[in-house]
């Protein structure tokens, strides 16, 4: 066995083994906690809310920790198992070379790593969902989406991949600089039509009607010294019954997007303390730091793409032939490099969690304190998240701050 063999097996071990670990604590925590609310909210959420909280919490924990185990399996059936080999070999019977070649290997790898995640998200949807009572899908229309997502797929993604296979055989050694830019270039692009083109094949939008509460985000929209292009609900209660408010897109396409089943359930006051704290990302730069973020490591993980592409040792290391193909090279780097970049994870999830205690102060500054508060309890209820999350799954994890610190943090607001 080489000594990258040994790196990636050890990697992928310490990785497995700690979301296994995180995940088993978040479950064995929120149980502990299931027969008790939390005291600062026991006036608002029942008992029986926050034990359906807790169920539906480990519920998603323990299919979690399922997939955990299948994902480092099926990792190690692709790479030492020969899987990866084995589904090149096949395009290579079809096309001996070139990028028709490369495009067949990404698309049959594709397809099957799709039909084995199915089972899953079908358990997500109609085991778990379904069970708690969030969703309002039917087998139709999830099969009608996995249609239209395999669609886009093909429309969006096939000429992009050709594009990085035709660069990466015919830039010399500075192909890695080109495909960076490429994709950079595609991402921005579906920012850009995700608003207007992408979310209407799945959802209807339509102007939020006139009246109190259209007056008074317009309100709230210019004392925060924005302009509003546009504000839409979306019929997100076609799917499920968790709520929820955005902002998207930029330029001309950026809109505020409220879901109905958001707008049914909070008071006016409470609607527009979300919508301070929607705004607080933007005003705050949030969005724009995170897309650079996005495009340095983009540009980071191309680079060491070109760096490892001529190296036999990566290739024989994971059970692959040398010399292998250029998409070979890009499948491999995407599967492998999570593995060894498990350990940012906290790190990332630090950097949201700051972002949101930002956007929470940049809220109060338009809005009370206490709406955004009342708006937040209702939220966690009606989507039954966990109000005792394991404190350490949380670091790792967790984009927004556990309900109690974040809270906590809004009632100091709240009194100064
Ligand atoms: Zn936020």
């Amino acid at each position: 066995m080489s000594t990258f063999s040994v790196l990636f097996l050890a990697a992928l071990l310490i990785a497995t083994g700690m979301r296994l670990w995180l995940a088993t604590r978040h479950v064995q925590h929120i149980w502990a906690h299931r027969d008790a609310v939390p005291a600062a909210f026991a006036d608002e959420i029942s008992l029986e809310a926050h034990r359906k909280a807790a169920d539906y919490s480990i519920a998603k924990t323990r299919l979690n920790i399922a997939a955990i185990v299948f994902d480092a399996a099926l990792l190690l059936v692709l790479t030492f198992g020969g899987g990866l080999q084995a589904i090149d070999n096949l395009a290579a019977s079809f096309f001996p070379g070139g990028i028709a070649r490369g495009v067949l290997f990404v698309a049959i790898l594709t397809v099957i790593m799709s039909v084995i995640e199915l089972p899953f998200s079908l358990y997500r949807t109609f085991g778990i969902e379904s069970r708690f009572g969030f969703n309002k899908m039917t087998l139709a229309m999830f099969f009608a989406d996995l249609a239209k997502t395999s669609a886009l797929s093909v429309v969006l993604g096939l000429p992009l991949l050709f594009t990085v296979l035709w660069l990466m055989a015919g830039m010399g050694e500075l192909w890695w600089l080109y495909v960076w830019i490429v994709v950079v270039a595609f991402m921005l692009f579906m920012q850009f039509i995700a608003p207007t083109v992408i979310a209407p094949l799945f959802n209807k939008f339509s102007p939020m009607q006139d009246g109190e509460m259209k007056q008074r985000i317009e309100n709230l929209i210019s004392r925060c010294g924005f302009t509003s292009k546009g504000l839409f609900v979306m019929d997100g209660s076609k799917r499920s019954s968790h709520g929820n408010a955005y902002f998207t897109g930029f330029g001309n396409s950026k809109r505020i997007v409220f879901f109905d089943t958001l707008l049914s359930r909070l008071e006016i006051p409470e609607i527009e303390a979300v919508l301070a704290h929607e705004l607080g990302h933007f005003r705050m730069r949030h969005v724009i730091k995170r897309l650079a973020l996005m495009v340095v490591s983009t540009l980071l993980f191309f680079w060491l793409l070109g760096v490892l592409k001529d190296q036999a040792w990566f290739y024989q290391g994971l059970n692959v032939a040398y010399p292998a193909t250029d998409a070979m090279a890009l499948t491999l780097f995407f599967l492998v490099v999570p593995v060894f970049t498990f350990l940012f994870q906290p790190l990332l999830a630090m950097y949201s969690r700051k972002h949101e205690f930002e956007a929470d102060e940049y809220a109060a500054q338009f809005t009370p304190a206490r709406d955004l508060i009342r708006a937040l309890v209702k939220l966690y209820k009606d989507n039954a998240s966990t109000l005792t999350p394991d404190p350490l799954h949380s670091v790792f994890y967790d984009s927004h701050p556990p309900a109690s610190t974040r809270i906590a943090r809004l009632e100091q607001l709240a009194r100064t």
